[in-house]
């Protein structure tokens, strides 16, 4: 029990705004810096590891107790003030449109299979739950009203030692929940609240729901370690991605089923806000939106009503292009877990199955495909970069069968990182002095030149010394661990060195990611490492999923390589890559290596961490870098696209990277100034800073997101269940008589005038276009002419598109559409006209995958 006059060190300690505000963590610091290195910089071990005559002694400290009181003063103030979303809301309700202030949900559930928090809550594996966790940080610094769901891991993910032959070995520490900053949900009588699911064979699965706070967030984690549980089912949600099969199956329904119920019971015992606005990353979590259907149907709707109602309110994302990153499971393992006894009310398994099947070409009609199912319950879709983006419409057009690929309605939100946990200390300090105390306002990247280079320069020195001691620190232990003597290692303390130029490569190791490209030709790579005027020295780490061979043998070369007499103090594998290496890592880097498989990384995030930190990015053309390098930020490593064969793939692109080192990073990293300063490299450093800090802001992100998804997605979720559902009913109903008369619905024949052999801009086309529409009328549909390049194929490309009005009906449900088309370009153009529908509730034209043409 903390005495009172410190009773705010409990909130300080269990909110985890501590972990990006660095007052917070320098007050816990203060009482014991010793100590605190200890308890990894974690607060709520730190207050358990003081003994009660410390705590009176500080309880008797007025200075000590004056700044705990101004610094729970602060969180309050923190949590309570308007921000920015508040701001938004405020503008919007002045600007005086309908229905807009409507559109600011007073609550929106994020739902993602891990959050990287910090490292004192291990439940992440890697770039999707640091995601999560940066989503979570942003929303509560701009105020948007979000509340996680996510599983707790008692296990969390592996920690990664290696043995004595460079092979992975996994261990699963066991995390106590009250060790960590968590607090159980319970009902008003104090017993813990349960979330119950059916499981097959009439068994059930209960979980009580863990609260964690980010901020202003809350994030409820379901675990299955119940009691009343049988004990497979209590272990359940042990480990992150743990198991196969079932197991993982079942994971998910308490992901997304629980999910949705243990965000009921928050709400009733909080008081919280009901959502109004759902996002699922990934398919992990998309049986949210069965239950919500399900929900629905128990209020009255009918199936079809419900899905309308559900999709309306649903945002999903996709993170990866790579097919192994999709969960697929077998029509028959959904079968068993939601048919029969286990059959949610309302939702019959053949319409569950039907969501997510893989009813297009090449798809396999054994299998439910979770991401598919995303797509089929989220009106709103997006992937996490522009050129991820296009993949995606790429990957998943056979669900609007019709469609060119760039009409299929998944847009994109590029990722960013939050940076208030991930720019290291000393480049925030280095920005206070030089732009002031609200340099850590928002927007202090613009003004980056303002820092004299030579301070950014001698900082970036203390940040690789910094490095370079905790890369010793690690891999002294791990040596140890793999069975050599303290004696046999001084020469660990000449690993590395804080001068040279540093080149930082750490992320999992899936096959695509290519860990050991910059092994593909190792007397190079010893050549540019081992040059003794210009030294290079790269600092590699990496997890492989625990069944994944492939990956761990790549780790195996790699740490054989490091274990090199020749190279080892210029290449080190640095074991258990975490938040906590992380944070060390990207501030030491000079340079970032990025070189996956062009385009299997969907975004990468790592690398704009870095930047933030005073590093230049060397990577593929891939995710975020294909969009956002610019020739002065860092260097492109060209790809080898469209070449078949792998290896030489590898050969050549591998090649691309060793001639940048040798001919552009390490000269320019090497050119002097008088007084010792890169001035060229410290100018790309500054242009990064200044440029693209402000793009790989999180901050950034959760605004897009808000604005683009959020809102809109709040808007027609409002806008569908007003007025006792009348517009889901509307849409469901209209839904349902246009794919009973979409077979009849014809382009029967189109009259153009005005379009000679050459059409000339600015000339006008008259276009009458004849349609058959079965029983619909004419206002249920749209008639459009579209117009673009021709190319080679018969296909358009950038096609624009041009309404056509009603202006007669004959006998035979045969009706008349006519319209004027300005050409806006020349040369060989081609048109076409086709029929659409058309409702206000739906969110594009392409969105029901139904189109006419002729
Ligand atoms: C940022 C981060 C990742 C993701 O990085 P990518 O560039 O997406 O590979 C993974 N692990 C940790 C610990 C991180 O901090």
């Amino acid at each position: 029990m903390l005495p009172t006059e410190l009773s705010p060190l409990t909130e300080l300690a269990l909110n985890l705004r501590w972990c990006w505000h660095l007052p917070t963590q320098d007050l816990f610091r203060g009482i014991d810096p010793e100590l605190w290195d200890s308890v990894r910089h974690d607060p709520v071990a730190m207050l358990s590891a003081l003994a009660p005559e410390d705590l009176e002694r500080l309880a008797g400290d007025a200075g000590f107790v004056a700044r705990v009181q101004e610094a729970g003063a602060e969180l309050q103030r923190y949590l309570t003030e308007p921000r920015w979303y508040h701001q938004a809301a405020e503008a919007a309700g002045e600007a005086g449109q309908e229905g807009q202030a409507e559109g600011f949900p007073e609550a929106i559930a994020y739902f993602s299979p891990e959050f990287g928090i910090t490292a004192a809550l291990p439940q992440y594996s890697g770039g999707l739950g640091i995601l999560a966790g940066d989503h979570l940080k942003s929303a509560s610094d701009l105020g948007v009203p979000i509340v996680g769901l996510g599983l707790f891991y008692k296990s969390g993910y592996f920690r990664q030692r290696l043995n004595a032959d460079g092979w992975q070995q996994e261990s699963y520490p066991v995390l106590d929940p009250d060790d960590l900053p968590l607090s159980m949900l319970r009902e008003e009588d104090g017993t813990p609240a349960v979330v119950s699911l059916v499981m097959p064979g009439g068994g059930h699965l209960d979980a009580y729901v863990w609260r964690a706070q980010v901020g202003r967030v809350p994030l409820l984690l379901l675990d299955s370690d119940v009691e009343t549980n049988e004990p497979s089912k209590r272990d359940l949600t042990d480990r992150l991605y743990g198991g196969g099969g079932d197991q993982r199956l079942q994971q998910e329904m308490l992901l997304g089923i629980g999910g949705v119920r243990a965000l009921r019971l928050w709400s009733r015992l909080s008081g919280a806000a009901v959502p109004s606005v759902y996002h699922t990353n990934e398919g992990h979590a998309g049986f949210q939106g069965i239950e919500r259907i399900s929900e629905l149907v128990g209020d009255g709707l009918g199936f079809d009503e419900a899905l309308r109602a559900v999709r309306a309110s649903t945002v999903f994302t996709t993170h990866t292009p790579v097919p192994a990153g999709i969960d697929r499971f077998g029509v028959n393992q959904i079968q068993l877990h939601f048919g029969g006894q286990a059959e949610l009310p309302g939702v019959p398994v053949d319409r569950l199955l039907a969501l997510g099947a893989e009813s297009y070409a090449g798809g396999d009609p054994g299998v439910f495909n979770m991401a598919v199912m995303g797509l089929r319950l989220g009106q709103r879709a997006n992937g996490v970069s522009q050129l991820h983006g296009e993949v995606s419409r790429g990957m998943f057009n056979g669900l609007w069968p019709g469609f060119d690929d760039a009409e299929v309605p998944i847009g994109s939100i590029t990722n960013g990182v939050h940076a208030g946990t991930w720019v290291d200390r000393k480049v925030q300090s280095l920005a206070r002095e030089f732009l002031g105390d609200a340099a850590f306002g928002p927007d202090p990247w613009p003004r980056a030149g303002q820092v004299p280079a030579d301070r950014i320069w001698a900082t970036k020195r203390e940040l690789r010394q910094q490095l370079v001691d905790n890369a010793r620190n690690r891999l002294r232990k791990s040596l140890r661990h793999r069975g050599s003597t303290a004696a046999e290692l001084g020469w660990v303390d000449d690993v590395l060195d804080p001068d040279a130029l540093t080149i930082g490569f750490a992320r999992r190791v899936p096959t695509y990611k290519r860990l050991t490209l910059m092994l593909r030709d190792p007397e190079r790579l010893a050549k540019i490492l081992l040059d003794p005027d210009r030294p290079v020295q790269l600092v590699i780490a990496g997890k492989a999923h625990p069944a994944d061979d492939t990956g761990k043998k790549l780790i195996q070369e790699m740490v054989r390589f490091t274990d090199d007499p020749e190279f080892r103090r210029r290449i080190v594998f640095l074991p258990n890559y975490d938040i906590a290496m992380a944070q060390r890592l990207y501030p030491g880097c000079d340079v970032w290596l990025n070189n996956p498989l062009r385009p299997f990384e969907a975004c990468g995030t790592s690398g704009m961490k870095a930047a933030l930190n005073g590093a230049l990015n060397l990577s593929i053309l891939d995710g975020w870098w294909d969009e956002w390098f610019d020739g002065q930020n860092g260097w492109a490593i060209p790809t080898a696209d469209g070449v078949e064969d792998p290896e030489r793939r590898d050969d050549l692109e591998a090649s691309a990277l060793y001639d940048l080192l040798e001919n552009s990073v390490v000269p320019t990293f090497y050119e002097r100034d008088e007084q010792g300063v890169p001035t060229r490299w410290l100018e790309m450093i500054t242009h990064t800073l200044s440029t693209l800090g402000p793009k790989v802001m999180a901050d950034r992100m959760v605004r897009d997101y808000t604005q683009d998804l959020y809102l809109p997605a709040a808007r027609a979720g409002w806008a569908v269940s007003r007025e006792d559902f009348a517009g889901a009913r509307s849409l469901a109903g209209y839904v349902q008589r246009l794919q009973a008369e979409w077979p009849k619905v014809r382009v029967d024949h189109v009259e153009a005038e005005g379009v000679g052999d050459t059409p000339q801009l600015g000339e006008t086309v008259t276009v009458r276009a004849y349609v058959a529409l079965g029983d619909l009328a004419p206002d249920d549909v749209q008639v459009q002419v579209a117009f673009g390049r021709a190319s080679e194929d018969d296909e358009l490309a950038d096609v624009e598109t041009s309404a056509l009005e009603f202006t007669e009906s004959y006998e035979g449900g045969r009706h008349r559409f006519d319209g004027h088309l300005r050409l806006s370009r020349t040369g060989s153009l081609g048109w076409t006209v086709r029929v659409l529908p058309a409702h206000p509730l739906l969110s594009s034209v392409a969105e029901l995958g139904l189109v006419a043409n002729p």
